[in-house]
């Protein structure tokens, strides 16, 4: 497995510190056969290598965890980053009812199944009219099929006309649909055994008909190469909203999604995980990524290792304050503590009603980049000015001020806030420290 081979890479490694280049290369060797391994597609392999190397070079290892588990969590997190975070978007049905879903991709890639899961869903969870069209012609009985499964979802399908065209097809849907108040009209389209001009013409025009609020790219996650390929093509052609990766279930490593997303720059919605009407899942980049890598259990455990620094780190910081001390690296300790919790956007975003703060604090340019910037000057200081800021004299300053790249007045900016805040602890410490300051408050 992954974790054996990057074993073997850091065995070698004693040292703690920041991750060293040619050792992070040695790592991306290894985490490049993984990718290639689960299926992912090689020019999006490239792009995902250079990126985390640049990110992991440098890097601090945490205590307690070894180089290569550091790793193993920077590419985790890289992967979950690259299938589009972890907040996957919802299905968009913010408009004026009936709201288009059209379903498109290659034969038997799963759509018909796909769309027949999608309206159970919508009329079982969030309580939606829906009503289904199948506008597949080339098929024998796949209209058939679609209404089987409607029956057996209990949604309506578009009653069957034999000879009509899927323009036409479309047509009467949005009329149906418009005439029983339907909420979500969910269009399964035809497919092809490959990609062609017919196709992607006939979509074209059912698109400019129905005017589909989601265009959902249905690809078997087990033809690999082949759906990357399919998907380039269809984001060519058509403007897609996002991703339905079938048949996740079977013994594809999910490599598919990870190229699915880097070349249609759209969102994986869901995950089909079986033959039944139940099995569709909304898609979690997590699962994914530790499906491809394998090594969920390396990734928990540096989080919790990093968590018990930031513990320790707070605890620390907690003990200095409690005796009024508070100097630059203090400072310097909370900044990368306000930035671990998500910046000052999610901590405005934490209170109510915070969001004119927040709006505020953009508008005057204290973002998370003011964050970073303080970062920089505290880290162009030399270790005796951060204990004692006082030494900063005016030329000093200035050099200061060149060394991270910003301006003199940043410099006293920060000395100031400094100032005010080692005043604070100060009157903590005279008040019986923090825990003085939880009793009047208790
Ligand atoms: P279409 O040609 O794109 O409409 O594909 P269908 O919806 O007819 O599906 C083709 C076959 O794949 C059917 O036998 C489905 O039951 C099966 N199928 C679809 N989605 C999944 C899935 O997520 N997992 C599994 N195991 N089978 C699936
Ligand atoms: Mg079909």
């Amino acid at each position: 497995s992954l974790s054996d081979r990057l074993g073997g890479v850091f065995d070698k490694l004693r040292g703690r510190g920041a991750l060293k280049e040619q050792d992070v290369l040695d790592a991306m060797r290894e985490v490049r056969i993984a990718l290639l391994e689960a299926d992912v597609a090689l020019p999006v392999v490239r792009r995902f290598i250079d990126q985390v190397t640049e990110k992991a070079v440098g890097q601090n290892v945490l205590r307690s965890v070894t180089p290569g588990q550091q790793v193993v969590k920077i590419v985790n997190d890289a992967l979950i980053d690259m299938l589009g975070g972890e907040d996957v978007p919802g299905l968009d049905l913010e408009a004026v009812p009936p709201i288009v879903i059209m379903m498109v991709g290659l034969q038997g890639s799963g759509k018909t199944t796909s769309t027949a899961k999608i309206a159970k869903l919508l009329k079982e969870k969030q309580g939606k009219k829906v009503m289904m069209a199948s506008l597949d012609v080339n098929r024998p009985a796949a209209q058939e099929q679609l209404q089987v499964l409607g029956t057996q979802v209990g949604v309506a399908t578009l009653p069957i006309i034999s000879g009509q065209q899927p323009t036409e097809i479309a047509t009467r849907a949005m009329q149906a649909a418009r005439l029983q108040a339907v909420d979500v009209l969910l269009l399964d389209t035809a497919g092809r055994l490959h990609v062609d001009q017919q196709l992607m013409d006939e979509m074209k025009a059912v698109a400019a008909i129905s005017t589909p609020r989601e265009t959902l790219l249905v690809v078997d996650s087990l033809t690999g190469q082949d759906a990357v390929n399919v998907a380039q093509s269809f984001a060519g052609q058509v403007d897609l909203t996002g991703v339905v990766l079938t048949r996740m279930d079977g013994d594809a490593r999910g490599g598919a999604a990870l190229s699915m997303r880097a070349v249609t720059g759209k969102p994986i919605k869901f995950a089909g995980t079986g033959e039944k009407m139940e099995a569709l899942e909304v898609f979690h980049p997590s699962r994914v990524a530790n499906r491809i890598l394998g090594m969920g259990d390396i990734v928990s455990m540096v989080e919790k290792a990093a968590e018990a620094v930031k513990v320790e780190d707070a605890e620390a910081l907690a003990k200095r304050m409690d005796q009024g001390k508070f100097d630059m690296n203090d400072l310097r300790m909370q900044l990368k503590q306000m930035q671990s919790m998500g910046g000052l956007g999610m901590l405005a975003g934490m209170m109510p009603g915070m969001k004119k703060a927040k709006a505020a604090m953009q508008a005057s340019g204290m973002d998370d980049r003011v964050l970073l910037r303080m970062d920089a000057i505290i880290g162009s200081m030399t270790p005796k000015e951060r204990v004692n800021p006082a030494l900063l004299n005016a030329k000093r300053k200035i050099r200061v001020a060149k060394g991270s790249g910003t301006q003199v007045q940043d410099v006293n900016k920060l000395l100031k806030m400094h100032m005010e805040m080692s005043k604070a602890m100060k009157q903590i410490k005279k008040m019986g420290g923090l825990k003085g300051l939880a009793a009047m408050f208790g």
